[in-house]
Parts: structure tokens; C-alpha cells; sequence
């Protein structure tokens, strides 16, 4: 399923810029500004000549709807059907990272043990929910099961990813940076929640944490705190061979799975999130 762009076009959002190709905003001209927002490569509130009216208008516009519906039951009923024509289990388990235990195929994600049996039904006392059931599911099934690189890259730079990148920005990434906004000890909690390493080499950030939601599909999360030669920065990477691990779909359904569990639990804990 492809996401679609109804609500707004580039053009849309280019009538509603300044139009003076200032520059500002680190881009030769106000359509490629709006061009880059379009693909969710860039923020609106990235154009400081913006009246704060329209963004206000234009960003509603771009959040709301701007994510196809899914039915998350609908995906993981299809892919549960292809374990019924017969899963090589053991096979799949040696190449995915996993193994076998009474006929099933267990693995590790985000520090807990997940079970799969023959019917494709997972088991584990972790919370589980759709995106990130679907997510596993298709890896089990379709993976090429590639050990990571150290090749670190941004989920826009991934093959294949170009209709998915302003969602995984507009889910996985805006929510995340807002959490690390508001309280970064209680989202670094979280993620250590999940058996998140830290204190990474060769990342210029205040913090980073590499999480691992599938065997051979790691996470990794930087922030940087503002201070008064740099602004705040946020910023998710993913392993060059996640482009041959898990289709693109996949790849956001994790990413934003990821940050929908992790604003709940910041929730629960008293901070004022809007849904997801
Ligand atoms: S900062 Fe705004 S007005 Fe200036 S070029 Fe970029 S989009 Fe256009």
C-alpha cells in the first residue's frame, strides 16, 4: 500500500511561502523548499519567513490524513496467511539471528523474547500491536537476513524509501525529538527500557542509543541538547543493509511502531503528549 498526498501539493505549499528565495533556509529557491517539504525531507517551520498563521494552517494540513489508512489486522492476517502454505521455520531461524524451541522460531526485539509459532501467531509478555507485529512477521518471511554494515544512514537516504520518507518523519521522528523536548532523562529511561546501548563511538551528539526491534535491524537514536553555538538536534539512523532487510513499508510501520510505544509509556508518566 502507498501512502497518498491528497491534502497538499508542492505547489500548494509553495503559494504559501514568502517567494523571495531568500535562502534562509539553506535552499537555492522557495520550490525546492516546498518541494523537500512535500517529500517530508524538511519541516514548514524550517522557512523562518513563514507567517505563523499559515504554518499553523499548512502543517495541520500536511499532519492530518496525510498518512493512508491501515489496517493493521487487514496486513497481519495477510502475511499470517503465507505461514499456512508452510514456513520453513528452522531454516529461517538460522539465517535471521533467531532459533528453534518447541517448533517454534524464537527471537530477541528490544531486549525480549518473541516466539513464532507455525501458524505465524507471535507470543511474548512484551505489549505487542500491529506495527510492530507486521514489521516482524515480513522480516521472518522476506528478509535477505544481511548482518549490519556500521554503514549508519538516514532512513531518507535508504533505496526504495521515497514515498515513505515524509511519514517516517512526520511518526517516527518529529514524536521522538518532541519526547527528547520535553524530558530527555524519561525518554532515555524509556529506551533503556528496551535494552538500548549507549555512549556509541564516533557520534558527535549529547546521547545516543542503538536499539535492536529486529535481529539484524538496528535503530540508532542521537541527540544533541541546544546550546549557544548549535540548535537542538534529533536525528534516527538505520543500517545501510536495513534497505535489504525489511521492505520500505516495514521499515517506517517499525519506526513509527517504535515511537508510538514510546509515547504511551512517556504518557503514563505524566508527559502532555498529543496522539499519535
Ligand atoms: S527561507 Fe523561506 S522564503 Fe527563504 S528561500 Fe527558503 S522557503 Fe523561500
Amino acid at each position: 500500500m502507498r501512502p497518498t498526498h491528497k491534502r497538499l501539493s508542492t505547489l500548494d505549499i509553495f503559494r504559501e511561502l514568502d517567494k523571495s528565495n531568500c535562502r534562509e533556509c539553506g535552499l537555492p529557491s522557495c520550490m525546492a523548499f516546498a518541494s523537500q517539504v512535500y517529500q517530508g525531507q524538511r519541516q514548514l517551520d524550517e522557512c523562518p519567513r513563514l507567517d505563523p498563521a499559515v504554518l499553523s494552517r499548512l502543517g495541520g494540513k500536511l499532519a492530518a490524513g496525510s498518512e493512508a489508512p491501515w489496517s493493521g489486522e487487514e496486513a497481519l492476517s495477510k502475511y499470517q496467511a503465507r505461514f499456512g502454505k508452510g514456513v520453513d521455520l528452522a531454516g529461517r531461524a538460522e539465517k535471521l539471528g533467531g532459533w528453534m524451541r518447541a517448533g517454534r522460531l524464537v527471537f530477541h526485539c528490544l531486549g525480549k523474547v518473541f516466539e513464532l509459532d507455525r501458524e505465524g501467531e507471535l507470543h511474548s509478555d512484551c505489549h505487542q500491536n500491529p506495527w510492530l507485529q507486521v514489521p516482524m512477521l515480513s522480516y521472518v518471511l522476506d528478509s535477505a537476513a544481511k548482518d549490519a554494515s556500521g554503514d549508519w544512514v538516514r532512513f531518507a537516504e535508504l533505496k526504495g524509501v521515497s514515498s515513505w520518507v515524509r511519514f517516517f518523519e512526520h511518526s517516527c521522528v518529529q514524536p521522538l525529538l518532541e519526547m527528547a523536548r520535553q524530558d530527555p532523562v524519561l525518554l532515555q529511561d524509556i529506551l533503556q527500557l528496551f535494552a538500548a546501548q549507549t555512549g556509541l563511538d564516533g557520534f558527535e551528539a549529547d546521547a545516543s542509543f542503538l536499539l535492536l526491534p529486529l535481529p539484524k535491524i538496528p535503530f540508532l537514536f542521537t541527540y544533541q541538547a541546544p546550546d549557544h553555538e548549535f540548535p537542538e538536534g534529533f536525528a534516527v539512523y538505520l543500517d545501510r543493509t536495513a534497505e535489504d532487510n525489511l521492505d520500505p513499508e516495514s521499515l517506517f510501520r517499525l519506526g513509527r511502531g517504535l515511537a508510538e510505544m514510546f509515547r504511551r509509556i512517556a504518557c503514563r508518566h505524566g508527559l502532555p503528549l498529543g496522539a499519535g
